[in-house]
């Protein structure tokens, strides 16, 4: 099945543009347009990488190409606000002890993650901290054509403090003071970036420290230098501390923060400071301790004991009304589980078509793309996904792998798993 998948999407690479129809007509059974209609016996007419029309068992154009979907619900292209694509392993020893690699090695073997995450629906993501240009690279490739993956928008290099951490060797640019932050924001968005993100506490992988790094100067002087330049900040934070210190500071996302008190979150409702919690990568963690990542022992009670507290800080966050968004904070084999963090909003209050738009118009809204990115709807991209079910009854139809069929990326067909029998149903 991976295989059938893979060839797929190879042959759609392979195909010329000039062999694919202007106009495509696609039909649905039922299409969630993420703009909180449904419509029910859908035509989506797409027209090169833009949808023109949206109708309910309209007519359908003569010279269209027509894709016959009706057994399946279209909804938006997902989006996954907190990615890391460049972060590829191959299976052997443990994820972070791989040899270094040039950084074109890592582009090629990346694209494997690329394609997983569009076979989780996902066709844009917002990728967080890599090494070596990779993810400047790879957006590129992607946007001439060049290489299939999902849409990128890329942060290059994180920002954060000068510390003495242990090997592996932290990847970033370090930098300290108000000058020196403000340089690093420059250089950052000098390379290309879209996004910059700062580093405002330690924690990652088994650390699951919260001690808060840069101070409220420095993260004001550095998210005073990007918005200067018509650039968004994106603030890690395991801890509280960071975290309040970035919201004040006037940071566009919170990513990962346990344990915020009432005054940080009443903050970012009123700042409209996008909350990422990326609960489901510490899970990922506690299923791949062992086998995969061979952490200490009493590593998956610490993580265990995270997740409890990222969870009730998400659910504080969402009934007061943050807006949060998909974050699946992906590393290596968990490329794929990309939407496994719906499970988890869904835990913390949200309805499933709440949870569906924390993967589509919250983070195109963030993005500064809610006009084209986030919604089926006339003038926006056709990114558009094909799932078995129902997900505006349970949010599985979207975040269970399988349930995931078919994915148009800007008009082109980049995953079709329409013609698979699943043995169990028969169908
Ligand atoms: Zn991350």
């Amino acid at each position: 099945m991976r295989l059938a998948a893979a060839l797929a999407v190879l042959f759609a690479l392979a195909a010329p543009a000039s062999a694919r129809a202007a106009t495509t007509a696609i039909r649905f059974g039922t299409l969630v347009d993420g703009q909180g209609h449904v419509f029910a016996n859908a035509v989506v007419v797409v027209v090169d990488d833009r949808v023109q029309s949206v109708t309910s068992g309209g007519p359908i154009a003569g010279g269209a190409e027509l894709i016959d979907l009706s057994r399946y619900t279209g909804i938006p292209g997902l989006i996954d606000a907190h990615t890391h694509i460049t972060y590829y392993w191959d299976g052997t020893t443990t994820p972070r002890s791989e040899p270094p690699r040039h950084p074109a090695v890592t582009a090629v073997l990346a694209q494997e993650n690329a394609l997983k995450a569009l076979e989780a629906g996902v066709t844009t993501i917002r990728d967080l901290n890599a090494a070596g240009g990779v993810d400047l690279a790879m957006r590129d490739l992607i946007k001439m054509g060049k290489m299939i993956g999902p849409r990128m928008f890329v942060s290059g290099t994180t920002i954060r403090i000068t510390s003495s951490a242990g090997p592996p060797a932290p990847i970033g640019l370090m930098a300290d003071g108000v000058d020196g932050v403000i340089r690093g924001v420059r250089q950052v968005i000098a390379s290309g970036a879209d996004w910059v993100k700062m580093h405002a506490s330690t924690g990652g992988f088994d650390d699951l420290s919260q001690t808060q790094t840069f101070t409220f100067e420095e993260l004001k002087a550095g998210i005073d230098a990007a918005h200067a330049l018509g650039k968004k900040v994106a603030v890690h934070s395991y801890g509280p501390a960071g975290a309040r210190e970035a919201v004040r500071a006037g940071a566009d996302s919170l990513e990962h923060p346990t344990d915020m008190d009432d005054e940080t979150i009443a903050e970012m409702v009123r700042r409209r400071t996008y909350y990422s919690p990326t609960i489901d990568h510490n899970q990922y963690y506690v299923e791949n301790a062992d086998a995969v990542y061979h952490f200490p022992p009493g590593t998956k009670e610490r993580l265990g004991d995270f997740i409890r507290r990222n969870v009730d800080t998400a659910r504080k966050a969402f009934r007061a009304g943050v807006h949060i968004v998909m974050g699946s904070d992906a590393v290596y084999n968990g490329w794929g589980l990309n939407t496994r963090e719906l499970d988890w909003f869904v835990k913390i209050g949200m309805t499933p078509e709440q949870a569906l738009g924390a993967a589509t118009s919250e983070p195109a809204a963030l993005l500064g793309m809610e006009r084209s990115l986030g919604a089926v709807a006339p003038g926006f991209f056709a990114d558009i996904v094909a799932v078995d079910g129902n997900p505006l009854a349970t949010i599985t139809a979207v975040s269970k792998r399988d349930n995931v069929r078919w994915v148009m990326k800007a008009g082109r067909v980049v995953v079709d798993k329409t013609r698979r029998i699943d043995t169990n149903t028969g169908r």
